[in-house]
This record gives C-alpha cells, sequence and structure tokens, in this order.
C-alpha cells in the first residue's frame, strides 16, 4: 500500500489511480526565462524519485511537464535583450532538458510548450466565460473568484477580506492579495500577442497548465507536483478554472515540495547564492552528488544546501559506488555464502520499499539500502560471500538504482569526455550563430563515431561505424 501526503485536505492517504496500474502525473515545468537553479531542481528530482518509484512499484506512468514560454518573466526578458520570445526561450529550454539529463531526470512523455496550445487555451477561456466565471474589460479576461464556491481549498486561504472584482493582471502575486486573476491579457504596446476569437492577447500564466493537462492527461487525473510556493496562486488558480469548466474534480492528490535554500538563506541573484547546476559542475561539482543530495532529504522538508551537506552526500554516494565496485571487479570463492545473502537482500528489499512507500520517505529506504551494504561487507570480510552472493548483491543496488539514479551510467553507455566536450562545444556554436564550426565539430564527431541528431528537446548522439576520411 503506497500513502502519499496530498496537500488537498494537508492529510497523508493511500494512493489510488483512477485507472489502475496506470498514474498521470503533471508537474509544473520551468518557466524559461532564466537558466534553472539548484531550487528548481530540487522539484524536478524529488518529482523524478516519485515517478521513478511509481514505475518501479508496477505502475504505468503518463508524465506531462510543461514549458512555460509565454508569461510575464519570459516576455520582459525578450524585451530587454531586443529578441523574439521564441529566440529568448530556446537557450532557456535546451538548459533545462540539457541539465535535467545531467542530474538523470528520466524525461516527460510529453513536454507541451504553452505557446503551441493557445488555442486550446482560448477554448477554455471561452468556456468560462459562457459559463459565467469569467468577464471582459478592457480587452482582457479575468476570472471572477467570487463565483467559484471552492475557491481557497488547496491553499488554505482567508476570503474575508475579499473585494468582489478587485482585479490584477500579474501572474504572481502574494496571499495577502487574493483577487480576480488574468485569463487573457489585452496586448501591451510592443508584447507578443496572438489573434482569436477571444480578441487578440495572450494568455495568464494559470490558464497554461490548466488547458495543457487536461489535452494531455484528461479533466481529472492522479498526481499534481510543484514546490511549495506554486501552491498559491497558481495552484489554486488551476483548480478554479478547470473545476469551473469541467464540473469534475480537477486532481486527485496534489503533491508540493518544500524549498531548497542556501547556507539556510533564500536563494537570490543580490545575495550571489542563487546557483545554476553549470556553475557547481563548473566548480568540479559531480553532477550525482547532488541528485544524491537533493534527493536524500523527504520532500516536504526544507532542504539546506551547504558545501558541507554536499561533500557528506558525496560521501555517503561514493561508499556505494565502491562497494559495487568491489562486488563487479573483485573475484569471490566459487561457493560459501548460502542463504544468507537472500534474506540479507529481501529484508532490504522490504526497508527500502516500505520506506518510500511511505509518502517517500526516503530515510528509511536508504538505511535500509546502507545497512545492507554494512551486513554483505561482514560477510565479505568474513571470507562468507561467493561470486553467485556477490552478482545477486550487484544487481540488487543496480536494481534500486532504477529508483535512486546515482550510479554513473555504465561505461559503454557513457561518452568519453573529449566528445561530449565537443557536443557541448557544438552547441555552443549553433547558440552563437558561428554554424561554420558547428558543422565542423559535427563532422569530426561522425569520423570519430558519433553521430549528432537534432530534436525538438535537444541534441542526442548515437554511435555510428566511424566514417572514413572523405574521398
Ligand atoms: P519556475 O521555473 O519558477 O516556474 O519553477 C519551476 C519549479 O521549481 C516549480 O515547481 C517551483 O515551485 C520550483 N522551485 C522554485 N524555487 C524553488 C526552490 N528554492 N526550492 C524548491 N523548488 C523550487
Ligand atoms: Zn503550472
Amino acid at each position: 500500500m503506497i500513502r502519499f501526503h496530498n496537500t488537498l485536505g494537508g492529510r497523508i492517504e493511500p494512493f489510488i489511480p483512477l485507472v489502475p496500474g496506470h498514474v498521470g502525473l503533471y508537474t509544473c515545468g520551468p518557466t524559461v526565462y532564466n537558466y534553472p537553479h539548484i531550487g528548481n531542481y530540487r522539484a524536478y528530482v524529488f518529482e523524478d524519485l516519485l515517478k521513478r518509484f511509481l514505475l518501479f512499484s508496477g505502475f504505468k506512468v503518463t508524465h506531462v511537464m510543461n514549458i512555460t514560454d509565454v508569461d510575464d518573466k519570459t516576455i520582459l526578458g525578450a524585451e530587454r535583450l531586443g529578441q523574439t520570445l521564441q529566440e529568448y526561450t530556446q537557450v532557456y529550454t535546451q538548459a533545462f532538458f540539457e541539465g535535467s539529463a545531467t542530474l538523470r531526470i528520466m524525461p516527460a512523455d510529453v513536454y507541451p510548450r504553452a505557446t503551441e496550445h493557445i488555442p486550446e487555451m482560448a477554448a477554455l477561456i471561452r468556456g468560462l466565460l459562457d459559463k459565467g466565471y469569467a468577464y471582459y474589460r478592457e480587452g482582457s479576461v479575468y476570472f471572477s473568484i467570487a463565483k467559484f464556491q471552492g475557491y481557497g481549498k488547496l491553499s488554505r486561504i482567508r476570503l474575508d477580506d475579499l473585494e468582489p472584482g478587485r482585479r490584477s493582471d500579474a501572474d504572481e502575486y502574494e496571499k495577502e492579495n487574493v483577487h480576480d486573476f488574468a485569463l487573457w491579457k489585452a496586448p501591451k504596446e510592443g508584447e507578443p500577442f496572438w489573434e482569436t476569437d477571444l480578441g487578440p492577447g495572450r494568455p495568464g500564466w494559470h490558464i497554461e497548465c490548466s488547458a495543457m493537462s487536461s489535452k494531455y492527461l484528461g479533466e481529472t487525473f492522479d498526481i499534481h507536483c510543484g514546490g511549495v510556493d506554486n501552491i498559491f496562486p497558481h495552484h489554486e488558480n488551476e483548480i478554479a478554472q478547470s473545476e469551473a469548466f469541467t464540473g469534475k474534480p480537477f486532481v486527485r492528490t496534489w503533491m508540493h515540495c518544500h524549498h531548497l535554500v542556501v547556507d539556510g538563506e533564500k536563494m537570490s541573484k543580490s545575495k550571489g547564492n542563487q546557483y545554476t547546476l553549470m556553475d557547481l559542475v563548473a566548480a568540479g561539482v559531480d553532477p550525482l552528488d547532488l541528485r544524491f543530495l537533493l534527493l536524500a532529504t523527504h520532500y516536504r522538508k526544507m532542504l539546506n544546501y551547504t558545501s558541507d551537506a554536499l561533500a557528506q552526500a558525496g560521501a555517503s554516494r561514493r561508499r556505494l559506488l565502491d562497494f559495487l565496485y568491489e562486488l563487479e571487479h573483485r573475484s569471490f570463492p566459487a561457493s560459501g555464502t548460502g542463504t544468507g545473502i537472500a534474506s540479507v537482500l529481501g529484508r532490504a528489499r522490504e526497508g527500502f520499499q516500505a520506506g518510500l512507500s511511505d509518502d517517500l520517505n526516503i530515510s528509511e529506504s536508504l538505511s535500509a539500502l546502507f545497512e545492507m551494504v554494512r551486513e554483505v561487507n561482514t560477510l565479505v570480510a568474513s571470507g562468507e560471500l561467493d561470486a553467485k552472493g556477490a552478482g545477486d548483491a550487484a544487481a540488487f543496488v543496480r536494481g534500486l538504482d532504477e529508483v535512486l539514479a546515482i550510479l554513473p551510467p555504465k561505461a559503454e553507455e557513457a561518452l568519453p569526455a573529449a566528445m561530449a566536450s565537443k557536443i557541448e562545444a557544438r552547441q555552443k556554436a549553433r547558440r552563437d550563430r558561428d554554424f561554420a564550426l558547428a558543422d565542423r565539430l559535427r563532422d569530426e564527431l561522425l569520423r570519430e563515431g558519433i553521430v549528432l541528431e537534432d530534436t525538438k528537446d535537444g541534441v542526442r548522439w548515437k554511435r555510428v561505424r566511424p566514417a572514413g576520411p572523405a574521398s
């Protein structure tokens, strides 16, 4: 039995998907106006742990993660640099995909971009107008929160001081500032806009996730995730829009991770403590140490990022890597273990599963794993572990890594560092619009047996037989 904490209601409940064996999962994706920071990756790694654990437990998972490529922040950023919205957001979208792969985050099944779903949003807004939940003011459309009975149920805000009809155009605002929010914003000088039957304009942030989640997962789906800052107003507004439109429950389980802070303080650019993944990798941090640090604290607890905490995470992870290396490279006697190893591994599996089944209690799962390491090491020290036992223990660790994803990819799957940096250099050349250099690097890689494929979600590589010199 798996149990998760549901922000809606604030209780830990048994998790039972709507369709037996199949989970619909929506996770709020990046607003691509900047390079993702390690706080964002805390959210994505928590969601990845959740998804991997569901898969490990035998569920099929359909995972949708939006890319917010139009909102107040992306428009402002593009305007500042004199770029089109697409030119501006492309760089950060790419950085997000590359960072996610670096942290071994499994790709979603669909990454819908807001700018590619304007008709779906317009249709939803039209429906809300027709049903009387929305109204026009000066070319913009607003959601009337007083009309929706359940407004505030997720964030448990008090609506006592509600001033009916008070409106805001901003995508983000504080709880103290509850008001009617913009679904559709009339065009402003210099801003991008779309022609729809609502009139010209662009969508508000919240309507994006309501429209795209229902398109890919249906009107009611199982799990919706984000960081705690998403609870209000973003997710509260998503519920209002979707439930007002369909008359059905929108999401069954809401899961939110607490924030990551740095040295006990909220990250901010002005304090200079807002690290991106690239900053840390450039400083020599192993990205999988960071992944381990991010997932090893329970998702509903605040995570304090410090260099000591990272070093400790790295040390624990290395203990596991060394253990696995020994199992896979040392020679063990042909016989000896008997049944001891099977019961050690059986207990560890049970403990690991029980921990994560209890609202993703990762500490309990990791204790079970490291207790197994200790017990197997004792068997090794006393010469009792035989070759089959060592193989079983190694396979067990690799099996759990389907959930943790903290082991380096197997040697044959990894790309030599020189080739990886050549791919990186080509990406940079493309971003700098130096296409001659980009093409030259692509050709060099091809001669070394690596073919590149540019996809909408980033560059992929495949091994092929090295091409000979051009004849
Ligand atoms: P954004 O790109 O700002 O829309 O955020 C993407 C995701 O990162 C959302 O789920 C946020 O809730 C989450 N997030 C933002 N800051 C933090 C933080 N400091 N710690 C954990 N999650 C965060
Ligand atoms: Zn969202």
